[in-house]
């Protein structure tokens, strides 16, 4: 079985800072951790490698030459490989031309028979990319997963709804994006940072993906940012007393109206 983990390397999350005269984050500093998220779904792969003969986990990563510290790391906690997607045709990518490159990494490996991801990253934290991947390699995906039971060429799993959960049986292969409630992951052993050490991360551009520059990086970007800020929170709160008069859910559907909520 091929499992395939898509692995982010983010800023520590009190590292974020934005740059106020350009509105950009501010990616450079030597504090960068793997997507806590991406713990979780490497977790799932290890997991679902201890239950499945043969299994085999890689992780993929797409930035910096610098992210191959976090494939070190997924290697160290017991990925089988790594490969790093990094080139400057991929710089200014949004969710879409990063898809497009995670997803061309899937095929050029021979497809994969799950693929996981973080349900969101905490810097861009828009949850498309997993989603993303999926329609472009064709598989059924199943987001906000929190349990992941193996049942031979099916997986029965559980996903987060706002109420619940709901239970969803899929054949393989699929992807999902997991939660943090999935699992609780775990450390690194000294025998897995020796055999990281050791281990080849290929790292593959635009060429070995076979994939058209113009489909990469901005030029390949429809997104168009136009201002990023921190949002500055302001409440004005005011209390409507119950008295069993009905005169509170009077004012409150007034107010409501004045703002044009209702
Ligand atoms: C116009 C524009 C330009 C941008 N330029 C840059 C830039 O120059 N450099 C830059 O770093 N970012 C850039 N970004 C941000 C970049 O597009 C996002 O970081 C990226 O698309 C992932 O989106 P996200 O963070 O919302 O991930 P989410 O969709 O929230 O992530 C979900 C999951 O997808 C997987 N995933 C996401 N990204 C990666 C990745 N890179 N490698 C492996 N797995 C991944 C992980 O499993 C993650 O948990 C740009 C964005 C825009 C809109």
């Amino acid at each position: 079985m091929k499992i395939m983990v898509f692995i982010k390397q983010v800023p520590g999350t009190d590292n974020v800072k934005m740059n106020p005269e350009t509105g950009t984050m501010v990616r450079t500093g030597s504090n960068n951790v793997i997507n806590p998220l991406d713990e979780n779904a490497l977790e799932e792969a290890l997991s679902i490698k201890r239950q499945v003969q043969d299994a085999v986990v890689t992780a993929i990563s797409m930035g910096p030459l610098s992210a191959r510290k976090a494939l070190n790391e997924a290697i160290a906690l017991g990925a089988d490989a790594g490969v790093l997607l990094s080139s400057r045709a991929f710089a200014g990518s949004d969710t879409i031309a990063t898809a497009r490159v995670l997803s061309a990494a899937v095929r050029k490996l021979g497809g994969a028979d799950l693929v996981l991801c973080g349900e969101r990253a905490t810097d861009g934290e828009t949850g498309q990319t997993g989603p993303m991947i999926a329609e472009m390699l064709g598989l059924p995906v199943i987001t906000f997963v929190k349990r992941i039971q193996m049942n031979g060429d099916r997986a029965v799993v559980e996903r987060m709804v706002e109420n619940g959960f709901e239970r969803v049986e899929v054949p393989f292969p699929f992807l999902a994006t997991v939660i943090k409630d999935i699992n609780e992951p775990s450390f690194p052993t000294l025998a897995g940072k020796l055999r990281a050490g050791k281990a080849e991360v290929p790292v593959w551009g635009p060429v070995e993906l076979g994939l058209d520059n113009g489909k990469l990086g901005l030029a390949g970007s429809p997104t168009r940012v136009v201002k990023v800020f921190s949002p500055k929170l302001a409440r004005n709160t005011r209390l409507l007393k119950q008295d069993g008069s009905g005169q509170a859910v009077r004012e409150l559907l007034k107010v409501l109206r004045e703002k044009e909520v209702i």
